[in-house]
């Protein structure tokens, strides 16, 4: 019997994708089509998965009750472009198309890039250790984009949006800028370059990440324990780094999977319970706009914070997060 999911694939790739590829002459893309629409199926599979976990324990323990849902619904709206449409995209098209572009490029130059194995003999014969390692290395990458982001006024701007969400629940991982994806895509890509991920686990790493995220926003009264929270990271971590700071409060737990490099760089705090999340500076239609409402309402705040001043130098916190 074939793999229901090569089966839905081979389906959104002959009825979508190929007349799609077709009328925008891009019939180059035909042999790629097929493992982006199976990774848009893992997507939206995934999307099916984290509702299903997600959904029950935010009924079950919430943390917060809204009178309505209609901010929800523009995060749900989110996920769904992002995991069905840009991530199976980037992380598998594009990337494979880079990475075929610069191994060729680098075998004509006569090197072959270390990978990870080679430098690690130890990972050698062990694919699902290996696969943790990369994992591990890509939550190292994006703790420190993550924590930059909150220290630049510009990027500030931008990630905002993330940060505007009063109602968040587990769909609002997903809701960012496109141009704060962009700049997440090209440096978690890169990392990902660097040190040699096969093409076709890169979707597969960026699936396992992304699910955890996910959990880490969700309305729920949920802690893994003292110990749990700091292996994994936890609502209730996510949630601090979500919240509105008081006078002389520091932002804190930029971490997105593991809480390691939050405790070794001294921006781990576990001890902020049931904050108010938002940001108090956000403009209204980045707070309760549409989809577009909010990407237009991101980009005039870029150009505000473009003007006003360059950015903040290094070791520096921006205050009133
Ligand atoms: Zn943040
Ligand atoms: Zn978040």
């Amino acid at each position: 019997m074939q793999d229901p999911f090569d089966l839905a694939a081979g389906w959104l790739q002959e009825h979508l994708l190929l007349p799609l590829l077709y009328q925008v002459g891009l019939m180059q893309w035909e042999d790629l089509s097929y493992g982006w629409a199976l990774f848009a199926v893992y997507g939206a599979v995934q999307v099916a998965a984290t509702f299903a976990i997600c959904m029950p324990l935010e009924r079950w323990r919430p943390l917060e009750r809204w009178p309505d849902n209609k901010a929800v619904i523009v995060d749900m709206i989110y996920t769904v472009i992002s995991r069905v449409g840009v991530l199976p995209l980037v992380t598998f098209v594009l990337f494979y198309q880079v990475q075929v572009a610069l191994n060729g490029w680098l075998a004509d130059q006569g090197w072959v890039p270390p990978t990870l194995e080679r430098l690690f003999p130890a990972l050698l014969g062990r694919p699902l250790l290996t696969f943790v390692a990369y994992a591990i290395i890509l939550d190292f990458a994006d703790y420190w984009r993550h924590r930059l982001s909150h220290r630049f006024a510009w990027w500030w701007a931008l990630h905002s949006l993330h940060h505007a969400q009063k109602q968040m629940t587990f769909w609002s991982d997903d809701r960012n800028h496109l141009l704060d994806d962009l700049i997440a895509a090209l440096w978690f890509g890169a990392v990902a370059l660097l040190i040699g991920v096969p093409p076709m686990q890169f979707p597969l790493l960026v699936l396992v990440l992304r699910f955890i995220e996910s959990l880490s926003h969700a309305n729920a009264r949920l802690s893994f324990g003292a110990i749990g929270e700091r292996l994994v990271i936890s609502p209730r971590f996510h949630r601090a780094h979500h919240g509105v700071l008081a006078a002389g409060q520091r932002s804190c737990n930029y971490g997105a999977v593991l809480p390691w490099w939050d405790m070794l760089f001294r921006t781990a705090d576990f001890s902020r319970e049931k904050v108010e999340t938002g940001d108090p500076g956000a403009p209204e239609a980045m707070v309760s706009g549409g989809y577009i409402a909010q990407q237009v309402a991101g980009v005039q705040r870029l150009a505000r914070a473009a003007r006003r001043r360059p950015a903040a130098p290094i070791g520096r916190p921006r205050p009133a997060r």
